[in-house]
């Protein structure tokens, strides 16, 4: 590139390059810097382990991806990614090898829960059904009206409540178990709202789209963005922390991919003592411990069907559940806590040397937590797979401390980058009518912690950059980013 940018971004992840791909692809110049040693945020792969062993760093399971409408006009399908599918797309192990198993039919599910089948049909189905439209709404900018009212409005009828109220509506320890295995997914105690919103959510999301991960690895959505950013004139540089607004390049717009405590470290005092004072109010949740490993064969889960199941929520009953969530909130390490992992293996083998497979797990930790959680998370594993801690060929923990010391949006380990409660889902970063914007002109907030919510599809970034392109470049409209426009380079690695 040659003179200044018309952009900046610092960061890419990927909301970072969502930004960074949507200023490209309306005409203008832009350079991201990155400071990790690699582009990709939370959405990369490494061998983490062994070699031959490729580990998605931080996200390895993609609804969000797929149900995104950015992705959808990027189209990433087209740029060589491959969403692969397990059979079964998320199980809940329960003692003596009981299991509930999650596919993606809501009937076929729904009779294997015995009383609560029924029920379960009733609050779910209508939910999966219309997940297109609730997803529209959901990922788009919370100042307008909605799309969809009348649809939203039956999603908010259960999707204000704690899960801890919600489980009321079943009976069987298996529905009320799958209930808590993914209201937990947020980090809060189940007695939260909107806990239970969020775990019908996530359970409507794996009937409708289905909890896909990528073949070949997570890697592979960053490196489609930024191949499509580099191929429109764009640069990257990686390994360069910027530790102030100081240090960029001149640019018209300087969108920052960072978590609100670091923007207000960038900034300093060329932000008004009010907003600083909004930033500081914002709140960070639990943290995660996570370990990747290596082994020399399946898990050797107690009920089969879980072998067929890419994600696994560990924790057992949703009282167990319920209980380690709180603790982990309360600044208690559990000594069985709730632990999510992944099995890539179910969907992609090619992730191991043949035979071999690699697992993804983390559980909820206190924030900031220097604490290594493995031996809590193997017993948790080896509970509901006897056997497990044989296969073990290799392992690679991160504390939450080294989580967050690793990528710094990542405060205290916390990996949504702000608690989901109700009011910093509505206001995130903080309350104002457009929130990324920041008061300094040409400066925008673009990652997970602005609406609409944290995960993999690049909306945060997206959305960022469309008020750039309004407020700094005139231009109205959001521009076209599908391979027309912006093509890929023949540079891509091919899908196994
Ligand atoms: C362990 C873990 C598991 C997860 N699992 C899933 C999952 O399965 N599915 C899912 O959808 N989501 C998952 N997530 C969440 C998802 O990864 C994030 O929501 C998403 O990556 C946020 O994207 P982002 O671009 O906002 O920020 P990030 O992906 O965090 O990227 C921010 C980038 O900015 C860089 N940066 C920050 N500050 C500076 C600076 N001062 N100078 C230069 N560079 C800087 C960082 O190094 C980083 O590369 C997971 C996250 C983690 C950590």
């Amino acid at each position: 590139m040659q003179g200044d940018p018309d952009a900046v971004i610092v960061g890419s992840g990927p909301n970072g390059l969502a930004a960074a791909v949507t200023l490209a692809a309306a005409g203008l110049s832009v350079q991201v810097i990155e400071g990790g040693p690699a582009i990709g945020g939370g959405c990369r792969t490494e061998e983490l382990t062994l070699p031959g062993f490729r580990h998605d760093v931080c996200s390895a399971v993609h609804p969000l991806a797929l149900a995104s409408p950015f992705f959808r006009r990027f189209d990433l399908e087209a740029r060589g990614v491959r969403f692969a599918r397990p059979q079964v797309e998320f199980a809940h192990p329960l003692d003596g090898g009981r299991a509930v198993i999650v596919s993606g039919s809501v009937a076929e599910t729904a009779a294997r829960l015995g009383a609560d089948g029924r029920s379960y049909r009733r609050v779910i189905g209508p939910l999966a059904g219309h997940m297109d439209e609730i997803c529209q709404v959901l990922l788009a900018p919370l100042r307008r009206p909605p799309a969809h009212p009348i649809i939203l409005a039956c999603y908010g009828v259960h999707g204000v409540w704690p899960a801890s109220v919600l489980a009321r509506l079943w009976r069987t320890s298996e529905a009320r178990a799958v209930l808590a295995g993914t209201a937990a997914h947020p980090k809060m105690p189940l007695t939260a709202a909107p806990t239970g919103g969020i775990g019908l959510m996530l359970i409507a999301l794996a009937h409708a789209v289905g909890y896909p991960v990528v073949a070949g690895g997570s890697a592979r959505i960053t490196d489609a963005m930024a191949d499509a950013v580099t191929a429109a004139g764009g640069s990257i540089e990686t390994g360069r922390w910027v530790n102030s607004l100081r240090e960029l390049p001149p640019a018209t717009a300087v969108l920052l991919d960072v978590s609100p405590l670091a923007l207000g470290r960038l900034a300093g005092d060329r932000l008004p003592g009010r907003y600083r004072a909004a930033l500081h109010r914002y709140r960070y949740g639990a943290g995660v411990c996570k370990v990747d490993f290596a082994l020399s064969g399946p898990v050797p889960w107690a009920n089969q069907d879980c072998r067929r199941a890419g994600t696994l929520h560990l924790g057992g009953t949703f009282e167990e559940i319920a209980a380690a969530e709180a603790m982990a909130t309360a600044g208690q390490h559990p000594r069985r806590p709730y632990v999510l992992v992944v099995q890539p293996g179910a969907a992609d083998p090619a992730r191991a040397p043949a035979g071999r497979h690699t697992l993804w797990a983390y559980c909820h930790v206190p924030a900031g937590s220097g604490v290594n959680m493995t031996g809590q998370i193997e017993a948790q594993i080896e509970r509901f797979a006897p056997g497990f801690r044989d296969l073990i060929l290799a392992r690679a923990v991160r504390t939450a401390a080294e989580v967050e010391a690793h990528n710094p949006n990542y405060v205290g380990g916390d990996i949504a980058v702000g608690t989901q409660t109700l009011r910093q889902t509505v206001f995130r970063p903080v309350p104002q009518w457009n929130p990324y914007r920041t008061p300094i002109r040409g400066v925008y907030l673009c990652s997970s912690a602005t609406p609409p919510l944290p995960g993999v599809h690049g909306r945060c970034g997206e959305l960022a950059a469309l008020t750039a392109l309004r407020d700094v470049f005139g231009i109205r409209g959001a521009p076209d980013i599908s391979p027309a426009r912006l093509p890929p380079a023949a540079s891509l690695p091919a899908n196994p």
